[in-house]
């Protein structure tokens, strides 16, 4: 069997320009980054903006496990099945960041006969999006030390500047640093720590702005930490949202490049699914639905984290809704939600894949609650027999859900035809999405909907600290905005052991972070990292460059 890396490496690609003009977009309208990648010029927008919006597809799964779901794969692939019908069709990923890749986690640009190319450039560098990320949040750390060396006159207190810095590498040794040490010149000392890039808050914005302006509204509102009489200090205080932006002038412009296929594809902006809301920009999403029919894009984690945030973080920022979700789900992680271990999980198991459709089943619910049309598509791997296969297939039919088996990875977008085609059958028969909970209401009371309908917690507790953040924010009057829950995503509770479809638990609030900037609180259950460390044995080992450039080992 190939590497993702040899059937992308085997791929003839097309000029982006080619591309480009198959959407309607002449040279003019894109920046070209080499031959296959560009980006898409801001006054293009202009001769657009009229036109309908297409459909959006939101692909999202169960609760990801260790077995792996494919929802990257089962998004490029549905892409290539609409252009095989003869549909005008687009994607919206996000980028990849550079932590993960050298770690564990493998690439982000699909996978088998369904990626998006060119993956190496995707996943390294690309076109410098998370470098302009990188370096605006550290121009934002340095101008913070830099308003406390030179006299402090706002009066922030260096013990609660809450800005930290950031790297785009996984290094558990920067988690905790000190600054500010060696002496008067160099600084006023005190204790901070990087998180990866793609975890800063510059980069939930990045994500969530429509365009420059609706950025630099949202720098302006960024806390970066607290006076000595407990006031909010932002980055509009510190009167640099201008240069901050300034830094995003080409990163938010939406990034184009293809599928196997020649699929156009726009990957941009790369947002941490946990303390952020962990899909695509709306930049990207918006220029794509009104350039294609068909937009199909995907949101990170499960159903209960993934698409909740879509609908109710990214839509109520947007302003349009999905038209159908699909939700992946694979025998092999079904199994594992029965309780299977990893090695065991190509023997046929009817006991643990019987308990482990417990799990589907509940985020198909989930769906129901936001009136979204949805449909299950089981994304077959070569280990699954046809038993299992069908088995699956006869459980949803039984709930009345629409599904079938996706072979995109082995075949390309001809192995997604039948989901293209009951998504087509969908559109006919539209329905009013709706978010779950209204934006207004009591921190408490949105929390609560999110962790009793979608989590199905019982009670949710919470610590003195976030009791406190509470009353802080009803103060600060920051209480009216989407709530971001930063859960594990391996269960449907705040329990990473808890697989399947764990009842009567309570969901403990942590924390409450403020990210004004973003918009959103994100409310911090469990232990939530946000700079991850590299396993024993790295995915860096693997990889290589021959003299003639010839990379290997990427995935
Ligand atoms: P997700 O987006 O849900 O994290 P991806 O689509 O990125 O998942 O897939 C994760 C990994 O699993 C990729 O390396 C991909 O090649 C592999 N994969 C996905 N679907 C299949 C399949 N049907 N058979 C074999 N491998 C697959
Ligand atoms: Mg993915």
């Amino acid at each position: 069997m190939k590497s993702d890396v040899e059937i992308a490496q085997e791929a003839r690609m097309q000029p982006i320009t080619k591309i480009a003009a198959d959407l309607g977009l002449s040279e003019d309208d894109i920046e070209q980054y080499g031959k296959y990648k560009a980006k898409i010029s801001l006054a293009a927008w202009d001769k657009m903006k009229q036109r309908p919006n297409g459909k959006l597809v939101l692909v999202s799964a169960i609760n990801p496990t260790a077995a792996g779901e494919g929802k990257t794969t089962t998004t490029v692939g549905l892409g290539d099945a609409f252009r095989r019908l003869g549909k005008k069709a687009m994607i919206a990923l996000r980028e990849p960041s550079l932590g993960p890749c050298f770690g564990m986690k493998g690439g982000a640009a699909g996978g088998g006969y369904a990626q998006i190319v060119p993956m190496e450039d995707i996943n390294l560098h690309f076109t410098g999006d998370i470098h302009a990320v990188t370096t605006a949040h550290n121009l934002l750390s340095a101008i913070i030390d830099n308003h406390i060396q030179h006299g402090n006159v706002l009066g922030i207190d260096p013990r609660r500047v809450t800005w930290r810095r950031v790297v785009d590498l996984n290094d558990r040794t920067l988690r905790h640093i000190v600054l500010g040490i060696g002496g008067k010149a160099n600084g006023v000392p005190r204790e901070s720590g990087f998180d990866i890039t793609v975890a800063s808050e510059l980069m939930a914005i990045l994500c969530l702005a429509k365009d420059l302006d609706d950025m630099k509204q949202r720098i302006s509102k960024i806390i970066v930490g607290y006076t000595y009489d407990n006031q909010a200090i932002t980055a509009g205080d510190l009167k640099v949202a201008g240069a901050l932006t300034l830094l995003f002038k080409d990163a938010i412009k939406p990034n184009l490049v293809q599928t196997l296929e020649h699929t156009p594809a726009f990957v941009h902006g790369g947002p941490f699914a946990n303390i952020a809301h962990g899909c695509n920009s709306i930049m990207a999403s918006k220029f794509a639905l009104k350039l294609s029919d068909i937009l199909i894009t995907e949101a990170g984690f499960g159903a209960d984290l993934g698409a909740e945030k879509f609908i109710d973080i990214k839509c109520r920022f947007a302003g349009f809704m999905p038209d159908a979700v699909v939700l992946v789900a694979t025998v092999r992680a079904l199994k594992a939600h029965g309780g299977i271990a990893k090695t065991e999980l190509t023997k046929v198991n009817q006991k643990a894949l019987e308990h482990g459709l417990e799990n589907l089943k509940k985020h198909i619910e989930n769906m129901q609650k936001f009136n979204i049309p949805t449909v299950v598509a089981i994304n077959a791997f070569p280990t699954d027999t046809e038993e299992e296969l069908s088995f699956v297939r006869e459980q949803c039919k039984e709930i009345g859900v629409t599904v079938t088996i996706s072979k995109v990875w082995a075949e390309g977008g001809a192995g997604g035809i039948e989901l293209a085609e009951q998504l087509l059958d969908m559109f006919k028969e539209p329905k009013p999405v709706r978010f779950l909970y209204d934006e207004t209401l009591p921190v408490k009371e949105k929390i609560s909907v999110i962790a009793k309908e979608i989590y199905g917690a019982e009670n949710v507790n919470y610590s003195k600290a976030a009791e406190k953040t509470i009353q802080d924010l009803n103060v600060m009057s920051l209480d009216k905005t989407p709530i971001c829950i930063a859960k594990t995503q391996y269960s449907l509770s705040d329990d990473a052991t808890q697989i399947g479809r764990p009842k009567a638990f309570t969901m403990t609030v942590r924390e409450i972070r403020i990210a004004a900037g973003a918009g959103f609180l994100v409310v911090i259950t469990g232990d939530i990292m946000t700079m991850p460390g590299l396993p024993k044995k790295t995915a860096a080992e693997m990889m290589d460059i021959d003299n003639d450039g010839k990379i290997t080992g990427l995935f």
